[in-house]
């Protein structure tokens, strides 16, 4: 029989990033030495205060169905760390969780978008924001910031992008890519164009806690009470408790709009893993203490990573303020030969630094920015110094 899938799938496009590791993960089961550049998470384990809360919990016979957002103590202990972190107070009517932070931009965009619809989103941009909009059947409207800008979006060209059809617009700081941080000025700059427009704001705030060199987190819905009505914050323990696969993310906003995404969850998922949700709840009550240790981690490879980068000679790297990722522009490379063979795009490069040096590393197109990629440095000093020896040989035979 003919099998014939939705127009709605059928706009979508497999998340590069996890092409790349697929690609990597395949030739390493074949006995081939890859160095990986394309890890979206932490190489750390989950810390072990954070493991034992699930294991009693499991023990306590917490493997039941809880309500569909999260029990009252998850949700409390949302609530005490945006308080905490983000000066922001919430009720628990405004809190939702889901499975990871993916699952909860689906159910925004879910409850959110529908044809007709615009979906601003800067560039560089992380793989699922367009995808997600477009499952849609919404626009988005992809907005190119600049090098020079840090890749921060300007309220000048924020404000042009805006229309009627402006539903939202989607802000991610620090950024996956790029690792871009915005500073609570540029995020109050912002939010006077948006002020004064009918359009929400998704906060992108996953990476928070892995910020450098004294770089103070902000989130623009502690900008004014007028932003916080149209904000959304989608936050999770994936990336700053190191919990990737616990699945675990939440939205704090508009209680009209958690009520829609629970009502939602409640025939798609129903609540996250019960056991999960109590491990949350003890990484958000518990001791922040490690988070020091593994952001001075971070920051040390960061500056490793960006020197060696830096002295290739043609590719130029801009120094982030947060996550775990650095990205370099690498398109004086494009047009010139390797192997006699000219490399017309970051793809090209990329999957010649794959075949040629084992290395695996994300091209810049798959966030939207042709002409620069992404390199993850969530792997060991070990392996970027062993990674970046063979990325500067590598660059030494293109011509
Ligand atoms: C990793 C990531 C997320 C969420 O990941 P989950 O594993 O689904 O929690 C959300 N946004 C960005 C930018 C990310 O890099």
């Amino acid at each position: 029989m003919m099998i014939k899938l939705t127009q709605r799938i059928q706009r979508v496009k497999p998340s590069p990033t996890i092409a790349i590791t697929t690609k990597a993960k395949a030739m390493k089961a074949d006995g081939i030495d890859v160095i990986g550049f394309g890890a979206g998470e932490p190489d750390f384990d989950t810390p072990e205060p954070i493991k034992a809360a699930a294991v009693r919990a499991l023990q306590e016979g917490k493997t039941k169905y809880t309500p569909v957002g999260g029990v009252n103590e998850l949700k409390d202990a949302i609530i005490a760390k945006l308080k905490r972190d983000n000066q922001l107070d919430y009720t628990r009517e405004e809190i939702i969780t889901s499975c990871g932070g993916k699952h909860v931009l689906y159910n925004i965009a879910q409850v959110l978008f529908e044809a007709g619809d615009e979906v601003i989103i800067p560039a560089p941009y992380w793989v699922s924001y367009p995808d997600q909009v477009l499952l849609n059947d919404a626009t988005p409207v992809i907005v190119d910031t600049l090098e020079e800008n840090e890749f921060k979006i300007t309220p000048e060209a924020l404000n042009q992008a805006i229309t009627p059809k402006t539903k939202a617009v989607v802000l991610n700081s620090p950024s996956n890519p790029t690792g871009a941080a915005y500073t609570q000025a540029e995020l109050a700059a912002l939010a006077k164009v948006i002020e004064t427009k009918d359009v929400l704001v998704i906060s992108d705030e996953i990476y928070e806690k892995i910020v450098y060199d004294d770089f103070v987190f902000s989130s623009i819905a502690s900008i004014s009470p007028a932003m916080k009505a149209k904000t959304i914050i989608v936050n999770g323990a994936s990336k700053c408790y190191s919990m990737t696969g616990w699945r675990m993310g939440f939205a704090a906003g508009p209680k009209e709009i958690i009520a829609a995404m629970t009502k939602l969850q409640g025939q798609v998922t129903t609540n996250i893993t019960t056991a999960t949700q109590w491990a949350v709840v003890e990484a958000y009550n518990g001791s922040q203490d490690f988070l020091k240790d593994w952001v001075a981690e971070f920051r040390k490879r960061r500056d490793y990573i960006l020197e060696r980068l830096n002295k290739i000679p043609d590719v130029r790297c801009f120094k982030p303020q947060g996550a775990f990722y650095v990205f370099p522009n690498i398109s004086a490379y494009l047009g010139r030969k390797a192997n006699g063979q000219v490399l017309k795009t970051d793809l090209e490069l990329c999957d010649f630094l794959l075949d040629q040096a084992k290395v695996a590393i994300v091209a810049g197109s798959g966030f939207g920015a042709p002409g620069f990629m992404r390199l993850s440095y969530a792997t060991s000093m070990q392996n970027i110094e062993a990674g970046l020896d063979r990325i500067e040989a590598a660059f030494k035979q293109i011509r």
